[in-house]
């Protein structure tokens, strides 16, 4: 398949949204992965930024300049290689090699709705590679590539559910799609007999710890991990961390809080994984 050809005239976008969106060669397609992501093999990142521009990022930390971090989900760059580069990969393939979808972007980004590159990326790696592969997403969009789930020997699909208030995911997450919408997509997926697991990475205020833990219990899914809000100064990327904490103190939400509603939502799921990373490697 020729490069030039993965995206129509049609398909490519300079602006989608808020969101400024460039086209570029990347020089590789897969990072090995190190540090808190040393439990997978690679990482693949099919973009480089993100439209879903939460304020809490750690992957706008690795923005290339401060203006590129201060402007965070507000630009998109589409590796248009990507699949040209895996492609590569079949002289070798990557055989039970455990690959993480990804680690900063979200590789169902709105525009993958046209472009469908996470989409030929999976097929690619379905056809010549027998990789062990965790998509880690915050959106309902994953609910289109569940035939290809299907073909995986290996896979996991991790929803990211970090609150169940609206007012919150609002302050936190602007741009990505309602509690509710992910939940709905993630049961979706784990009904479709997928591997599925939500992570709560990181827990932001709760309202009500019972009914959140039931509601997530409801999907069916019975693998879950949780990770601690941090609210440090540097953690916020764009011009809302007033805004955050307000919202944080109206949730009375401190280490103090985050352990009393850690203890409620334990009670309710036995196995809840707690872990630094959140991610849950197969
Ligand atoms: S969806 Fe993920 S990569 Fe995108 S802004 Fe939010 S935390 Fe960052």
């Amino acid at each position: 398949m020729s490069q030039l050809n993965i995206f129509g005239d049609d398909e490519r976008k300079s602006k989608l949204g808020k969101t400024n969106v460039e086209y570029k060669s990347a020089g590789s397609i897969l990072t090995p992965a190190s540090g808190f992501m040393a439990d997978y093999d690679y990482t693949l990142n099919p973009y480089s930024g993100c439209s879903f521009g939460c304020t809490y990022c750690y992957a706008a930390f690795f923005s290339r300049n401060k203006e590129k971090m201060d402007t965070w989900g507000d630009w998109l760059t589409v590796k248009e290689n990507a699949l040209t580069l895996l492609q590569k990969k079949r002289k070798r393939p990557l055989i039970d090699k455990t690959i993480y979808l990804s680690s900063v972007t979200d590789p169902y980004q709105p525009i993958e709705k046209e472009l469908k590159l996470t989409r030929n990326i999976l097929k690619e790696l379905i056809e010549f590679h027998e990789v062990r592969l965790v998509i880690q997403t915050r959106s309902a969009l994953v609910i289109r590539d569940i035939d290809l789930f299907k073909k995986f020997k290996h896979i996991q699909i991790n929803m990211t559910v970090t609150t169940d208030s609206e007012k919150v995911r609002k302050v936190f997450e602007p741009f990505c799609p309602g509690n509710k919408q992910r939940i709905k997509a993630v049961k979706q997926v784990h009904q479709a007999g997928i591997q599925s697991c939500i992570t709560m990475t990181p827990l932001l205020p709760v309202y009500n710890p019972d009914s959140f833990a039931e509601e997530l219990l409801e999907t069916g899914i019975n693998r879950f991990i949780i990770q601690p809000f941090h609210k440090d100064k540097g953690k916020f990327v764009r011009g809302t961390r007033e805004e955050a904490l307000k919202i944080l103190n109206e949730f009375n939400w401190s280490d103090v809080e985050y352990e009393r509603v850690l203890k409620i939502m334990q009670k309710k799921i036995p196995n809840l994984g707690i872990g630094k990373t959140g991610f849950a490697p197969i």
